[in-house]
């Protein structure tokens, strides 16, 4: 959507032009929120105390881009999925700025049987070109789920979900796809709603899971809020070339050198600091130059 704004290239100013070294350049300006579960206290406290951005939320039905409940499969990777979510509330609203945030909750690729939460937090700045993003891992989200009979003892599932506080979604297990209740916080509708789905399904098992939508998990809002200030940190960094916020990490160099045969082990060995407006990037070491990795991790010395 045009509002007759003139988008100008970063490259066609000059550098002096583009960020002024004075002033933070987010500071007093408004990003927008595309948000419909409540995300705006996890976010905007940091950034405005980090920078003096300012938040406002619009609320977009940004579950067109993939529902946690499965009911709208997700497209894509979560930072475009982030991306586009905020571009949804740029446009809702004829804003050059915004931000979003996307998770993804499922097995640790690294283990698993263990459940993790990584969560995004994008800001998008379409008057400078530039995209500034930070995650947060956690293994400690609750994500519950069971098969129940109407008349099953849910004590034990309850516990282990963190229920009421974390709310539940109740559908069939197998064969109808509705109904499916969601935000379940009082064990008189979870009780009404297993009956329900329980006496549709073809096994006659209600299916019970963890809601996990922001405003229904406190323990996915937590990363949320961790990514946040992570993205605060990020935003509050500014290149030393040309003075743009979002100066960190963008990646990382592995290699160490195996004490015994000095072969270089998978461990981090340096991470480049970058720009997202420019072409600066710095190599800073993680280790030192004398670090050698322990043989334990090298594949030939402990195949
Ligand atoms: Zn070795
Ligand atoms: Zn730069």
């Amino acid at each position: 959507m045009s509002k007759g704004r003139t988008r100008h290239p970063v490259a066609a100013l000059p550098p002096s032009r583009r960020w002024e070294r004075a002033d933070h350049p987010y500071t007093d300006l408004v990003a927008v929120l595309a948000t419909k579960h409540g995300k705006l206290p996890l976010i905007a406290p940091p950034l405005e105390e980090a920078v003096g951005l300012r938040v406002e939320t619009v609320a977009v039905d940004t579950d067109a881009l993939g529902t946690f409940t499965g009911d709208i499969p997700r497209q894509g990777p979560p930072l475009d999925t982030a991306i586009a979510k905020a571009r949804l509330g740029m446009s809702a609203v004829g804003r050059p700025l915004g931000l979003a945030s996307e998770g993804s909750i499922g097995p640790d690729p690294a283990m698993p049987f263990v459940i993790v939460d990584r969560e995004i937090v994008v800001l998008v700045d379409d008057d400078n070109g530039i995209v500034v993003w930070e995650s947060h891992s956690s293994w400690d989200v609750i994500a519950a789920a069971t098969n129940v009979t109407a008349d099953d003892d849910l004590g034990p599932f309850l516990a282990e979900a963190g229920f009421p506080d974390h709310q539940l979604i109740v559908r069939p297990n197998i064969g109808a796809v509705h109904p499916i209740h969601k935000g379940i916080s009082s064990i008189d509708k979870l009780t009404a709603a297993i009956a329900e789905c329980a006496s549709v399904a073809t096994d006659n098992l209600a299916r019970v899971e963890t809601d996990l939508r922001a405003h229904a998990c406190p323990s996915r809002r937590d990363v949320i809020a961790a990514a946040a200030q992570r993205l605060a940190g990020r935003i509050a960094a500014r290149c030393p070339a040309c003075g743009a916020p979002g100066w960190g990490c963008i990646d990382v160099i592995f290699g160490v050198p195996c004490a015994w045969c000095g072969t270089e082990v998978a461990r981090p060995r340096s991470e480049i600091d970058g720009c997202p407006a420019c072409e600066h990037r710095e190599t800073r070491a993680v280790v030192s130059p004398e670090d050698r990795a322990d043989p334990g991790e090298c594949p030939y010395c402990n195949p």
